[in-house]
């Protein structure tokens, strides 16, 4: 904790107010390739450089965000509080499948006293967008004179037949964007083409796609819609704890979905359910931090929620975001991959911009689609099931050839442990099995 108060003094004592954005790379984990990142070297307040700011000066005024959040042995001190505070068995879900990732990545998990289980949460928007969306989409991109735009992860979905990949290879306009932005911009330059969007996730998402459908009514775009599935993070937590499966006793809430809307929404959930709530980040040393709370607060019989994402996240959340998704959208009930319809749990169109509505415009509701059998993606996202306790896991089903979402996408728990080798049940006690965070 000590530690963590150091990071927090070191954050708001530099400022970011100039001065060299440096590009770097630096390795993380073997096996895992290392990506470029960008950082900023930070100086103090009233304290210019000189010729005397020596380069161990600059270096004592760096500030990168990212590997200050890595460091193992600041790690190792957390998880060794955890342990020392742990009494009973708890078990806690990550709501984000960013974190998902982060946790078995860095081993976190093999870091904790036995006593504390981490189970996986839905928080994965390639993952909980139903079958039947991704046929209704393969069905738009594969029309005549239409050009399909979406992000590059939800290209190799599968659907029933195919995948984006596949309606391509056919001679279907299946085009990757890197903003719903770059859609509308496509629409202005082929008004001869329909451009369709295909908007899906969570509270994160959703803005810069609101924002889309707005820029596209006020350009007068007639050759513009969106196929929209967004889904909200409260009512899947609220539909988890009304599960009679759920063993869920703390949740860590994704703090980039907070960073947008806040966290006025979850005191009413943690007093309701009596299950606190802590708004964690995505590094290791924020998710520790995240658990560290979270077992406080179960071992003081307590149900608040707290924000451990501070340098992030406020109790607002982002004002114009909002203001701007209330605009465009409206809330509704929507169905989620493997779980089923929760009420009032997405966004749909709000009546002003149904014109924008590509589901309504190709007529493509009338599209449903049954769940492959064998798939059990539906326990998972809900955290009544381990990936590896899937029969078809590393078998029939591997990233090469995805039975399901989970295993598809980047954020999906099954690729998690697909990719970091968890084919079983690892045990803490096992020397072999034990995680060194670095
Ligand atoms: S391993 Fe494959 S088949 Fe099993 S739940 Fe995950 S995605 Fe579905």
């Amino acid at each position: 904790m000590r530690s963590l108060r150091c990071l927090r003094t070191a954050t708001t004592r530099y400022t970011p107010q100039y001065l060299l954005v440096r590009f770097s790379a630096w390795p993380e984990h073997a096996g895992v390739r290392s990506p470029r990142r960008t950082f900023v070297v930070l100086k103090k307040k009233a304290q210019p450089f000189s010729h005397r700011t020596s380069l161990y000066a600059r270096s004592r005024a760096t500030m990168k965000y990212l590997s200050e959040f890595r460091n193992g042995r600041l790690a190792r001190s957390l998880a060794a509080d955890i342990r020392r505070r742990t009494r009973e068995r708890w078990t806690i879900m990550e709501i984000c499948g960013g974190q998902t990732h982060s946790i078995i990545r860095n081993g976190i998990d093999q870091l904790l006293p036995s006593e504390i289980e981490l189970i996986h949460g839905p928080g994965c928007p390639v993952c909980v967008t139903p079958l039947e969306v991704i046929d209704r989409a393969l069905a738009i991109a594969a029309t005549p004179g239409v050009m399909f735009c979406s992000f590059g992860d939800m290209l190799r979905v599968p659907g029933t037949s195919g995948d984006l990949f596949t309606v391509k290879g056919r001679g279907g306009d299946v085009r990757v964007v890197y903003s719903p932005l770059d859609a509308v911009r496509l629409a202005q330059q082929h008004p001869n083409r329909e451009v369709v969007f295909f908007g899906i996730g969570f509270e994160t998402t959703a803005p810069a796609n609101a924002m889309a459908v707005y820029q596209a009514r006020r350009l007068g775009l007639k050759n513009f819609s969106m196929l929209v599935s967004h889904v909200l993070v409260p009512p899947a937590i609220e539909a988890i704890l009304n599960s009679p499966a759920s063993r869920v006793q703390a949740f860590l809430a994704a703090g980039h979905v907070c960073s947008v809307m806040g966290y006025w929404q979850y005191p009413p959930l943690a007093k309701k359910y009596g299950v606190p709530i802590v708004i964690t980040g995505f590094e290791p040393l924020d998710i520790l931090e995240g658990i560290r709370r979270a077992v406080i607060q179960l071992e003081l019989r307590r149900a608040e929620v707290e924000n451990a994402y501070a340098r992030v996240v406020t109790y607002h959340g982002n004002q114009p975001a909002q203001k701007m998704l209330a605009e465009v959208f409206e809330v509704t009930d929507r169905a989620w991959r493997g779980i089923g319809v929760i009420p009032r749990s997405g966004w749909k169109l709000r009546a002003d911009y149904r014109q924008f509505d590509a589901g309504a415009r190709f007529q493509m509701q009338s599209i449903t689609t049954a769940e492959p059998r064998l798939c059990r993606s539906g326990e998972v996202l809900q955290g009544t099931l381990k990936p590896h306790q899937c029969e078809a896991f590393g078998k029939q089903c591997t990233p090469r050839t995805p039975l399901g979402a989970t295993m598809v996408s980047a954020e999906g728990a099954c690729a998690a442990y697909y990719h970091y080798g968890r084919f079983a049940e690892l045990s803490p006690s096992r020397p072999q099995d034990r995680a060194s965070t670095t």
